[in-house]
């Protein structure tokens, strides 16, 4: 093997932590580093085996005629003996309910996770570490062998910001005033969010002992220690959250690269199409310009059976044609509601693809979870959404994307009472006639779905002016190669200031 040090070129290696919304993102950017200057990066993915072909998949969507997707090199680490995780189960996106939140347990533990991933780092000797925000101790692992390592966000700048703010100023318990926090430090407009809303490791762990130096918590500890951090993001999209992440000194450097994944055009799309995806579109392309409800909660988080089931009287009450993607162990639409429907709603189980559905004409609006993945997606195809957060930081989002952003409304009211949770046992019901109510008037002709799609609109010419040559994200992937470049020059790694 040659050494990273007799090496001309650059060697990167990334590491993503397990679940397809993370992968994906971290694979675009192995690709845009490899496709920038090619005869300058390297690019080398680290997975655990059953996730190899969720990276050559995402690779494979760039048609097999791209260099730059053939150059990203795949290298894999054994996932270690989880207690109760049957072998091969390694990915929360395609893990049944129970076992996906074992798989996320594990992933914060440094004794069971570090010894698999520090010996494929040693094996390769990067020049650099990518790392995923779990996986803090490899910020401990590349200064050890005197490299650079960058932490890579896949959620945006808004909510991790608003988590650090809370976490100085004093966690949940001190903040939290009727059960309710506002996010402290942060700009216009106020930002309140119930302590139900919170993530669930914020609100186990209610106080933080030492805020001046968030000393106590291992991800914004290893985040402030590393080279820099990369952002799934935009400038103008998150302007002024950006501005203060650098500004307050939280990191060394921040990089903003996104959004990393834009549709292809046709002619540079790979040509299998898989017959879901095509009946997807063909009963789109049947339906009017911008008539249809679009409804995906990504690709792990967990509805109730009789959440579900409202959702599903509430869609057939609205009158809107619709298309759903449906992901549960235990619970399908009736024969009977089914027939009802009929040609009005389309249904899909597990996995439909999102990205081309979004970009379709017929998209009226899109009720999203508020995964930030998705969110990237609604700005790029440019379609005003319904919130319906469920776990971690998608509350936070939501308030980002209705009250900063102004691109959708909640799908359940702020005035309807009814308590939404991230521990999913806690949340209230959200009614059929709530739903169905929300869905018709947000698509109503020149109602509010109108005026959040023109805002929407707006963003996504800058997404693409964003990414495109001179662009702001264009300019921060040269800035971050010429930065690792001068690093390895000095020889200074991490102590690099
Ligand atoms: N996705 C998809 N089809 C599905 C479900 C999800 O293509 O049926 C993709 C979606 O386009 C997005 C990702 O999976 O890129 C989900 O990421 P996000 O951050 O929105 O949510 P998470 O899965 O992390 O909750």
């Amino acid at each position: 093997m040659v050494s990273a040090k007799q090496s001309k070129k650059l060697r990167i290696l990334l590491m993503p932590f397990f679940a397809t919304s993370h992968i994906i993102p971290f694979t675009d950017l192995a690709f845009h580093l490899a496709a920038a200057q090619p005869e300058v990066v390297e690019a080398t993915i680290a997975v655990t085996p059953a996730n190899a072909s969720v990276v050559r998949s995402s690779l494979a969507r760039r048609g097999p005629t791209s260099q730059a997707a053939a150059a990203v090199k795949v290298a894999t680490y054994a996932f270690p003996a989880v207690q109760g995780l049957p072998p091969g189960v390694e990915n929360l996106s395609t893990a049944k309910v129970a076992d996906s939140w074992r798989i996320d347990v594990a992933a914060f533990d440094e004794a069971l996770m570090r010894p698999g991933q520090e010996s494929v780092i040693r094996e390769i000797s990067p020049d650099v570490i990518i790392t995923d925000i779990h996986f803090f101790w490899n910020v401990d692992v590349a200064a050890d062998l005197g490299v650079p390592c960058i932490t890579f966000y896949a959620v945006g700048t808004f909510p991790t910001l608003a988590i650090r703010h809370i976490i100085l100023g004093r966690g949940v318990g001190e903040a939290a005033v009727d059960g309710v926090v506002t996010i402290p430090r942060f700009p216009a407009p106020e930002i309140r969010v119930p302590v139900t809303e919170l993530p669930e490791f914020l609100r186990s762990r209610q106080q933080v002992s030492d805020p001046s130096t968030a000393g106590d918590d291992p991800i914004n500890s290893a985040t402030s220690r590393c080279f820099g951090i990369v952002v799934n993001t935009f400038f103008d999209l998150e302007r002024g959250y950006c501005e203060l992440y650098v500004a307050n000194g939280y990191v060394k450097r921040a990089y903003f690269l996104g959004p990393l994944s834009l549709p292809l055009p046709p002619q540079q799309a790979t040509t299998s199409t898989s017959s879901t995806s095509q009946q997807c579109i063909d009963w789109l392309d049947k339906k009017l310009d911008h008539s249809v409800l679009y409804l995906c909660f990504g690709s792990f988080a967990h509805v109730t059976d009789a959440q579900l089931h409202e959702l599903a009287m509430g869609l057939e009450a609205s009158g809107k044609p619709f298309l759903w993607v449906v992901r549960s162990d235990s619970w399908a639409p009736s024969e009977e509601w089914t027939e009802r429907v009929g040609d009005r709603g389309m249904v899909v189980t597990g996995w439909a693809p999102q990205t081309a559905i979004l970009s379709h004409r017929a998209i009226g609006a899109f009720v999203t979870h508020c995964g930030w993945n998705s969110i990237l997606e609604i700005v790029v195809a440019g379609v005003p959404v319904l919130t319906w957060p469920l776990v971690f930081e998608q509350f936070i989002t939501e308030r980002f994307v209705t009250q900063v952003l102004g691109i959708g409304a909640r799908l359940c009211p702020e005035g309807a009472g009814v308590v939404r949770s991230t521990r999913y046992q806690e949340n209230e019901l959200i009614a059929a006639e709530v739903v169905a109510r929300s869905i018709a008037t947000f698509m109503e002709s020149g109602g509010e779905g109108d005026a959040a799609r023109s805002r929407v609109k707006e963003l996504s010419a800058k997404a693409r002016a964003a990414v495109a040559d001179g662009g702001s994200s264009h300019r921060d992937l040269s800035r971050l190669i010429d930065d690792l470049i001068e690093a390895r020059s000095a020889g200074a790694g991490t102590t690099l200031s």
